[in-house]
């Protein structure tokens, strides 16, 4: 399917809505039902048609078709954050006794699930350094049934080999999850490669205006289909009509967004690169980078965030040059349009700094839509005047 079909075109039916281009918010809770035989089909199945907007909406559908295509997947789920797509994805393929494996730090929150949620419940986690295939043989008991993966990450761009661990599951007939936020659809496909069921957050590059939150799962109808009838719509973390519609109109200008960020992360890296404040910087396409080979062969492109580690001789040095930023913004998130950056340094008091360690001299430095020379400009006067 062609990618200008799927965002301008798939799932959007203009003449029900009087020809109009944009689709209208569906602002409903509820819909009226004509006969009772048809609400008794609807009860039986709300997956087939509206009902109450806690299950199906059309706004949500059009999104829903678009980001399955998307993915090359069956079907898709459009939750009201990443983190509500991940816990009902998680909750639905575990149960009592099970086992997970899970690439260690994985998104945070992700983390408390399994530790804090999870674990109560008699399921036990363990975390392994997915750069290494073996690892998961290592780490495989007979009760494990799930794996969670996150291909690369949002720190250090960690790889697993996402088609080697899906056929290990697929033979152990365990599920796997990846977050596949980092890449997004247009430049990574988990679905094709092996793995059951894809999420990514829609609050990062899908939405790409840091206005709203979303979360997308993505799978096989089958799949998708039980988690719509049980977690989807008892824990009510569907996504609002409105929001949904937000990210309608952030797809359409996904791709010119996308190439213009991968763009200006050229220029950006090649920039940090020739720094003599830099000893050293992060990003899964530099062919420095520990695991480039596979980022080739896995990844259709990368952009947007840079991890470096900076030769401060204190935290104050870094904090300086964060708070000297004119133009460039210090918060979490990425993916929208604003270039952000984010020392790892923040949750230490400046007495914990320890120069020999990099971790506390690292930064994450998320490139947006801005003009690159714009950014370049502000990074050099702000380490000009720190360093
Ligand atoms: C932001 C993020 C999430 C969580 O998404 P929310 O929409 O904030 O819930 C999960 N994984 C990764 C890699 C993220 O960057």
């Amino acid at each position: 399917m062609d990618l200008s079909y799927i965002i301008n075109e798939l799932g959007e039916e203009r003449g029900n809505y009087f020809n109009a281009v944009a689709p209208p918010i569906m602002q409903t809770s509820n819909f009226r039902v004509e006969k009772v035989d048809e609400l008794k089909k609807l009860f039986e199945d709300e997956y087939g048609g509206y009902l109450y907007s806690r299950g199906q909406n059309p706004t949500v559908e059009i999104l829903r078709k678009k980001l399955a295509a998307l993915d090359q997947a069956e079907d898709c789920l459009v939750f009201n954050s990443g983190m509500a797509a991940i816990f009902a994805a998680v909750l639905a393929s575990t149960r009592s006794g099970d086992h997970i494996i899970s690439v260690e730090n994985p998104y945070g929150w992700v983390k408390r699930i399994f530790d804090n949620t999870l674990s109560r419940f008699g399921v036990e986690t363990t975390y392994i350094d997915g750069t290494v295939l073996e690892n998961f043989e290592k780490a495989r008991r007979p009760n494990t049934r799930f794996i969670y993966l996150e291909s690369p990450n949002s720190w250090t761009y960690a790889l697993q080999d996402i088609a080697g661990v899906a056929g290990f599951s697929k033979k152990h007939g365990i599920t796997t999850l990846m977050d596949n936020t980092y890449c997004g659809p247009l430049y990574q496909q988990p679905i094709p490669l092996g793995i059951d069921l894809c999420m990514q957050t829609a609050t990062k590059y899908i939405g790409g205006h840091s206005d709203t939150l979303g979360g997308i799962l993505t799978g096989s109808k089958d799949r998708i289909k039980k988690i719509f009838s049980n977690e989807y719509l008892a824990v009510g973390s569907g996504i609002q009509p409105f929001n949904a519609w937000l990210l309608i109109r952030g797809l359409r200008t996904l791709e010119s967004r996308m190439s213009r960020i991968t763009a200006s992360t050229w220029r950006v890296l090649d920039y940090l690169r020739e720094n003599k404040r830099v000893e050293r910087l992060l990003f899964p396409l530099d062919p420095g980078f520990p695991q480039y080979e596979l980022a080739r062969n896995q990844m259709k492109n990368a952009c947007g965030l840079i991890s470096f580690y900076v030769k401060a001789e204190s935290r104050q040095q870094i904090v300086s040059f964060c708070e000297g930023l004119k133009h460039i913004m210090m918060a979490v998130s990425w993916g929208g349009h604003e270039s952000l950056i984010l020392p790892r340094c923040a949750v230490l008091e400046n007495q914990q700094f320890e120069r020999g360690n990099p971790d506390h001299r690292m930064l994450r430095l998320y490139v947006g839509l801005e003009d690159p020379d714009y950014l370049i400009r502000d990074l050099e006067q702000s380490f000009g005047r720190s360093f």
